[in-house]
């Protein structure tokens, strides 16, 4: 079954200089499967992930996620859904440096709600826990290590049991063994929770370990290799 599915997608930027980053493009996803996306810079990568993650529309053709259409959601019904089922994870974690991981974490929910419950605080000290930052949790982002920031970050994305986790690069910065931590730290995820990923990334190694390697050029898929 797939989690999210794109159908004849075309995306045209701009109005008098078009540029057309997807042709359409169709692919699904498997539910708990770990894919990497790959492909040279201005290939469309970025913009797919963000049709898929219904933060950019399609110009042409259609998202279903949880076998539900996106087309004709409302901005509200689409922020619903991201809450839901949808966690990030980019290049640029976007922490606040003077605040702590914990803190970090629960940001997202002293947003929406003002405050941070018990069961949330449970919550983000188990995925803390979960990813390897029990001990510096009180810690404040800014003296963390790259490594650290990103899996904050991470655990951030994590907080809402999403299905899916869309990753943007999400080892740019960090170097090589730092980036071997993120990747195992995503594998356990994968497996442990079922979590399905869709990871963009230039590095060899983590596009190696997927399962499924799609590789995007000029807007279209030009190889898709299952494991
Ligand atoms: P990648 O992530 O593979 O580097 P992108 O999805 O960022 O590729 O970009 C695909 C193409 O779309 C490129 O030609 C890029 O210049 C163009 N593009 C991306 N975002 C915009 C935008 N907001 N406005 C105009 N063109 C854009
Ligand atoms: P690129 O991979 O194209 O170099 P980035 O990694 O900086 O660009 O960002 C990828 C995309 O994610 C951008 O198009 C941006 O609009 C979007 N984005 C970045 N940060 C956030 C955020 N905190 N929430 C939602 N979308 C974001």
């Amino acid at each position: 079954d797939f989690v999210v599915q794109t159908k004849n997608v075309n995306k045209v930027y701009g109005k008098t200089v078009k540029t057309t980053a997807l042709h359409d493009l169709s692919i699904g996803f498997e539910a708990g499967s770990f894919n990497a996306i790959i492909g040279e810079s201005g290939s469309g990568k970025s913009t797919l992930l963000n049709i898929i993650g219904t933060l950019d529309r399609p110009t042409q053709g259609e998202v279903i996620i949880n076998g539900v259409s996106t087309k004709n959601m409302t901005k509200g019904a689409l922020g619903d859904l991201r809450n839901e089922t949808l966690g990030f994870v980019f290049q640029f974690h976007y922490l606040l440096p003077e605040f702590t991981a914990l803190e970090n974490v629960l940001m997202p929910y002293r947003i929406a709600q003002g405050k941070a419950d018990k069961k949330s605080i449970e919550r983000a000290k188990e995925i803390l826990d979960l990813v390897g930052l029990k001990k510096v949790e009180n810690n404040l982002s800014v003296n963390m290590s790259g490594g650290q920031q990103q899996r904050t970050a991470i655990a951030r994305a994590l907080m809402n049991h999403p299905k899916i986790i869309l990753a943007d690069e999400p080892t740019g910065n960090l170097d090589s063994q730092t980036t071997d931590g993120v990747y195992q730290l995503f594998r356990k995820i994968n497996e442990e929770l079922g979590t399905t990923f869709i990871i963009i990334t230039h590095d060899r190694r983590v596009a190696e370990k997927a399962d499924r390697i799609v590789e995007i050029t000029d807007g279209s898929v030009t190889l898709d290799v299952i494991k």
